[in-house]
């Protein structure tokens, strides 16, 4: 459910502006977001869970600050993945309390600004991030709320390039290694382990990995106990699927909460949970404009002005994104391959875009962009970074300007013995 609609002459609007405004006004290609999608998509998700729970949006997902200030609105946390994100959050107003650290090369130096920061967990990924993290702790004279990221082994059944729990996966401590990590911590100065954390991947399409994952949880929840683990907080992780394609059918959050919440109802927790591509993926299309067409031997090309360096999801991991035409035209649709600009055979969008006789400047729109699209923009081919902006009813704002060249070039220096001009 998203707030991007076409009005009554066929023309494609965020909420009540117009993308041809935006495009206007902002240039090409930038990344729109609906700030109404995103709301309605932080209260699905957080409503069916009890009171308590902590609902850390994925920061890595979609990590621009009006985006964060916006969840944070709607009682949003944050799960970060480094220190930049962890100020990301910091500057957004989210409460330390909120906010949790995963990732299996956390730095001392994140570690040491997270502690400062006093946030609510630490999910450790390896027995040498115990270590490093006790060590800081120690010299901060604190301590460091512990959750280890266990890894469940089972199956997400997604994507193997976003597949996370399995046993070959790099991620968190081998299943059957749990009680010896946590024997460990507990000895550790400076950790108080008092957390169980998972997350087996993302793009889930289908309950029954989660459901797996959450009995393998409350299990080991119980054996900890057992063994007199006081663990308080159990965090499940991110993962829930959004619809890129007609196939895509991903269970509603609520069915998602009620399983979980079945399983883990009984143990007494805190329960955390890491959405964000359910969150943002819907509430962003990435805007463009076509530089041209061309046709080769037997292949027609459109070639927009939106790059990989824009938009990597295809060429990183053969993802598709739904195409819409801003303004809609009659006739027949026909198939072309589209492609960015940058000097890259796997710059290409689709292979198969079926479009009504495109010509330069006609705007397009890649649906499902909000999640895992900005954020993971480059400056290839010294290209600026492309902007971001935010519908709010019929109001938008510019949330990251496009930087120019001379801001770009600015980081750069060169050395004098190399400068051309003598200065
Ligand atoms: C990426 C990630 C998430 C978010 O995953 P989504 O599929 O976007 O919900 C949550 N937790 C961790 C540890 C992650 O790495």
């Amino acid at each position: 459910m998203h707030h991007f609609d076409r009005n009554d002459a066929g023309e494609l609007f965020a909420e009540g502006v117009p993308f041809t405004t935006i495009a206007r006004e902002v240039g090409t290609p930038c990344y729109i977001y609906s700030a109404a999608t995103l709301r309605r998509h932080a209260r699905v998700f957080r409503d069916p869970f009890p009171e308590g729970t902590v609902t850390a949006f994925s920061v890595k997902a979609l990590s621009n600050l009006a985006v964060l200030s916006l969840l944070r609105q709607e009682g949003f946390g944050a799960d970060v993945v480094s220190g930049g994100e962890l100020m990301r959050a910091l500057q957004a107003g989210m409460a330390p309390s909120q906010i949790v650290f995963s990732g299996v090369g956390k730095t001392t130096d994140e570690l040491r600004a997270a502690l400062q920061a006093g946030i609510l967990q630490f999910n450790v990924e390896s027995v040498a991030e115990l270590r490093m993290l006790s060590e800081v702790a120690v010299a901060e004279g604190v301590d460091a709320p512990v959750a280890l990221r266990i890894n469940p082994d089972v199956d997400a059944e997604t994507h193997p390039g976003i597949s996370t729990g399995k046993a070959d996966d790099k991620f968190g401590i081998p299943w059957d290694r749990a009680l010896e990590a946590y024997g460990l911590a507990r000895d550790l100065p400076g950790i108080d382990p008092s957390g169980l954390d998972l997350h087996i991947g993302s793009q889930i399409t289908s309950l029954a990995p989660f459901e797996r994952a959450a009995n393998r949880a409350a299990d080991l929840v119980r054996t900890l106990r057992e063994h007199n683990f006081n663990i308080t907080r159990l965090d499940l992780g991110g993962g829930l699927g959004v619809p890129y394609a007609a196939g895509d059918v991903p269970p509603p959050p609520s069915d998602y909460a009620k399983t979980l919440v079945a399983i883990t109802n009984d143990l007494g927790v805190q329960l955390i949970l890491e959405p964000g591509r359910v969150i943002a993926g819907n509430a962003g299309m990435l805007l463009t404009q076509v530089v041209l067409t061309k046709t080769q031997t037997n292949k027609s090309f459109v070639v927009v002005d939106a790059g990989m360096n824009d938009l990597m999801r295809p060429a990183l991991y053969g993802a598709r994104h739904h195409l819409h035409e801003i303004i809609q035209k009659d006739g027949e649709a026909s198939p072309f391959a589209l492609v960015g600009p940058i000097c890259e055979s796997t710059d290409q969008f689709t292979p198969e875009a079926e479009l009504h006789s495109p010509e330069a400047g006609d705007l397009l729109a890649f649906g499902t962009a909000g999640a895992y699209g900005a954020v993971q923009a480059s400056q290839y081919n010294s290209r600026p970074l492309v902007p971001e902006v935010l519908v709010d009813g019929d109001a938008f704002h510019v949330i990251r300007s496009r930087p120019t060249m001379d801001e770009i070039l600015a980081h750069e220096k060169i050395p004098p013995h190399l400068r051309h001009d003598g200065t």
